[in-house]
Order: C-alpha cells, then sequence, then structure tokens
C-alpha cells in the first residue's frame, strides 16, 4: 500500500515554501525572483522566518508584506518570542494583522548564544505566545513540531504533551522540523494520532544539495542521517559529477515518502533558492 501510494499521490498534495528575510537590495531581487518562480507551485504559499532573538522582525514584517502583495498566496510570518517583551511580541502582531497577513508561525526561538537568557519580560514557551495571540486577533497560528523530538526535551512524549499545549491554546496546525528520514515522520504521526491529535502535522523538505549544508544543519538540529542517504553522499563524494543528481533524486524519494505517510502538505525550506524546488514541484506534479 506504501508503494501504491507512493506514486499515486503525485500532485495531490499541496506545497508551501519557507524564506528568509533578505539582507540587502541584491539578496532581496533574488528572493523575489525565487518567489516569482514558485508561486505557481504554492498552493499554500510562503512562509517567512525571524531570526534569532527577533533579529529581522521589521524585514520578516516587509518581506511577508511584499509577498502577499506580490503573489495573491497565503503568507505565514513567523513571530519568534526570545529576546521580545511580550508588548513587543504583540505590537509585531498587531501590525502584521493591520497589514493583512492573518497567518502567523509562533514560536519560541533560540537565544542567541548559549549564555544569552530569554527577556524576562517575554513569554517562555510557545504556547504562552499562542494564548495571547489568539486573545488579540483571530489569527490562523501555527506551531512548530519536532518528529525526532526538540533537542531539549527530555523524551518525544513529553514533547508532544508540549505540542499539544500549543494546540490547546489556539494552534491549528504543526510545520515540523525536517527530517532526513520519511520513517521518523511517519512514527511520529502514528504517535500524534494515538494521543488524539487531528491537526495538521506537516512535514518539511529541505532540497538536498550535497554533504556540507546537510552535515552543518543536521548537526544544528540533531536530525539523523539514515544509511541509505550516506552511502549515496559518499558516493557523490567519490564522483562530484553525480552529486547534484544524486542530491535532487534523493529529496524526491523523500518527499515522495513522506506524502505516502499521509503528508496533509509538505512545506519546503528554499533557501531562498529557486532551481531545486521548483524540480521537487515538477516532479510531484505540482
Ligand atoms: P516551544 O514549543 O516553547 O518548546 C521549546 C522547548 O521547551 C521544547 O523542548 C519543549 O518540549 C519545552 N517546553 C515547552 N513547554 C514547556 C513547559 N510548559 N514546561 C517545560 N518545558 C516545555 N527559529 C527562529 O529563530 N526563527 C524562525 O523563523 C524559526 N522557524 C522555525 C520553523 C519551523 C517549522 C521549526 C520546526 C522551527 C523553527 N525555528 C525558528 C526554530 C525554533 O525557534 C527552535 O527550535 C526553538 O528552540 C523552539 O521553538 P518552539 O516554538 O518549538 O518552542
Amino acid at each position: 500500500a506504501l508503494l501504491k501510494r507512493l506514486f499515486e499521490s503525485a500532485g495531490a498534495v499541496p506545497l508551501s515554501f519557507e524564506v528568509f528575510p533578505p539582507g540587502n537590495e541584491e539578496q532581496r531581487k533574488k528572493l523575489l525572483e525565487t518567489v516569482d518562480r514558485l508561486t505557481p507551485a504554492a498552493a499554500q504559499g510562503f512562509s517567512v522566518t525571524m531570526g534569532a532573538g527577533g533579529t529581522s522582525r521589521t524585514g520578516t514584517y516587509e518581506t511577508a508584506v511584499e509577498i502577499a502583495e506580490r503573489t495573491n498566496r497565503p503568507v505565514t510570518a513567523h513571530l519568534t518570542a526570545i529576546g521580545l517583551s511580550t508588548n513587543q511580541a504583540m505590537e509585531t502582531a498587531d501590525a502584521l494583522w493591520s497589514a493583512g497577513i492573518t497567518r502567523v508561525l509562533a514560536l519560541r526561538g533560540d537565544a542567541l548564544t548559549p549564555n544569552n537568557q530569554p527577556s524576562l519580560s517575554g513569554f517562555k514557551y510557545a504556547a504562552d505566545l499562542v494564548r495571547a495571540l489568539a486573545d488579540q486577533h483571530r489569527f490562523e497560528i501555527s506551531v512548530a513540531a519536532y518528529p525526532e523530538k526538540h533537542p531539549e526535551a527530555d523524551d518525544l512524549d513529553v514533547d508532544i504533551d508540549h505540542l499539544e499545549e500549543k494546540l490547546d491554546a489556539g494552534a491549528t496546525r504543526a510545520y515540523c522540523q525536517f527530517v532526513l528520514d520519511p520513517s521518523a515522520y511517519g512514527r511520529f504521526l502514528d504517535k500524534c494520532s494515538a494521543r488524539g491529535i487531528t491537526a495538521d502535522i506537516i512535514p518539511g523538505v529541505m532540497p538536498l544539495d550535497g554533504w556540507s549544508r546537510l552535515k552543518r544543519f543536521a548537526k544544528k538540529t540533531e536530525t539523523k542521517v539514515p544509511l541509505w542517504l550516506s552511502r549515496l553522499f559518499a558516493c557523490g563524494e567519490e564522483t562530484p559529477e553525480l552529486m547534484p543528481l544524486l542530491a535532487s533524486a534523493a529529496t524526491v524519494e523523500q518527499a515522495r515518502r513522506l506524502i505516502a505517510y499521509g503528508a496533509p502538505e509538505l512545506h519546503v525550506y528554499t533557501m531562498n533558492r529557486w532551481p531545486q524546488s521548483l524540480t521537487l514541484a515538477k516532479l510531484l506534479g505540482s
């Protein structure tokens, strides 16, 4: 049944694309090209990240508004609580709402440095921010989920308790940290559904391009690298001409498997580049 669904669901699962605010005019032009190229495949629109500690608050706002005006697609603004007072966080949310950005991904965020303490006057956990957002406006609120558990959580069950708290506080969908082993997402969906969670749990897909960036991300987020992928990329290192082809094929393979496990949508981490994300979208039939 898994194999059957693997190939029959092409095009049936909507895509959303994650981008980050550009740092200068040249990067902005590149981002807008990426947005224009991906818009036809972006049934679930775009999401715009916010730098750790709220560092790109204005950039996130401006980018979200610009993409919404340009594409007429749903746009989700990430809002990270760490480093912001509750007032600053709520002012940012107000500005987004007034500009017509009604979808927010509510996050705690990470401290800028390991010794950095969260602002004492701010929200401690994402669930606290969700509660405040739900009271403030009729936002469509999303939250983060971690199929391989959040690095600070003692175990996955406790982490799912905290995911449930965020959903109970008013969030209606969860976007997952990317996984390199799609079966981790499958197991996570099973666990969530056994707990009675009915909200959409949407997996992230990172278009792969080779070893170096992937290793860095996997280490930072404690994402496991499955043996088949290590072997594939070892082969790519031996024969560099093959690496882009292997990486692209591996990305599509992962996406198809995530769909087969029941993904209601795929959230693609574009890194503000379009060729790999568009290749993935085309191969999935979007
Ligand atoms: P929370 O849900 O608050 O959880 C943080 C930790 O606290 C977890 O270990 C949880 O189990 C624990 N916890 C929660 N509630 C309680 C409680 N009541 N008691 C004890 N422990 C508790 N970061 C950015 O800076 N900018 C972004 O734009 C961004 N986008 C992201 C998008 C996605 C899809 C994902 C998955 C992550 C993103 N992140 C982003 C990273 C995120 O900010 C970090 O992973 C951060 O460490 C946790 O944020 P959270 O919202 O999941 O926190």
